[in-house]
């Protein structure tokens, strides 16, 4: 799952991604309300967490533009103690919930996951699927033809990047960015390291491989029988 964070303040901004990354979220931060606008509109999220006191523009003018824009991502606002009428503002402009300024990480994160809860009971389904694989991230668990499969957060992170992209040739450096948040010299085999954990619990029956060798390139998450 993918969440922006819109938020100028560099430490809370640093906890926030931090806390997330390890709850296994893939988070882009924007750090004033014009690249938060731009990020917002120009990508799909799951989650977005808004300041309402931005440089640039105005949280509450970012959450405007957002919701006029039709964004489904739900939004949670980060407000002052004192700013009674900002929080009014953000709920009648359609944000989702907020919260009061300093907050402990397990606040924010129980906040989150009942939007999850709430969000995934509308759009009926959190789930993506190819060929018999599937990985909700919801519940965060993985299968294959109806078995569970335990996967570490990292194998799970890659697993839903390619479940992302299916059919899609994927580089080592797409992959690394994409997962990990950072480019690696082409000496770094983690990628490599991580497909095999990964093909070790999801493509157990070498004639219905799923992850795909490209040589050269990367990746590739396909059916077993298209060469
Ligand atoms: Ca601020």
């Amino acid at each position: 799952m993918r969440f922006l964070v819109i938020e100028d303040e560099r430490k809370v901004a640093g906890f926030i991604k931090r806390g997330l990354e390890q709850e296994g979220y893939t988070v882009d931060l924007a750090v004033d309300g014009i690249e938060g606008e731009e990020f917002a509109l120009s990508r799909s999220y799951d989650m977005i967490i808004l300041d309402i006191m931005l440089p640039k523009k105005d949280g509450l003018e970012v959450l405007k533009i957002v919701k006029e824009d039709g964004i489904k991502a739900p939004v949670i606002l980060l407000t002052a103690r004192d700013s009674v009428e900002d929080r009014v503002r953000g709920l009648n402009l359609g944000a989702d919930d907020y919260l009061t300024k300093p907050f402990a990480f397990e606040e924010l994160l129980a906040r989150i996951r009942a939007l999850l809860r709430r969000g995934s009971a509308k759009v009926a389904s959190s789930v993506l699927e190819y060929e018999g694989l599937s990985l909700d991230s919801m519940t965060r668990k993985a299968s294959r033809a109806g078995k569970d499969i335990e996967l570490t957060l990292k194998e799970y992170s890659l697993l839903e990047y390619l479940l992302r992209n299916p059919e899609r040739v994927l580089s080592r450096t797409l992959i690394a960015e994409n997962v990990w948040h950072q480019g690696f010299d082409s000496e770094t085999n983690v990628v490599d390291v991580y497909i095999n954990h990964l093909r070790n619990k999801v493509d157990k029956d070498p004639t219905k491989k799923l992850i795909h060798t490209v040589r050269g390139v990367g990746y590739v998450i396909k059916k077993p029988d298209e060469k």
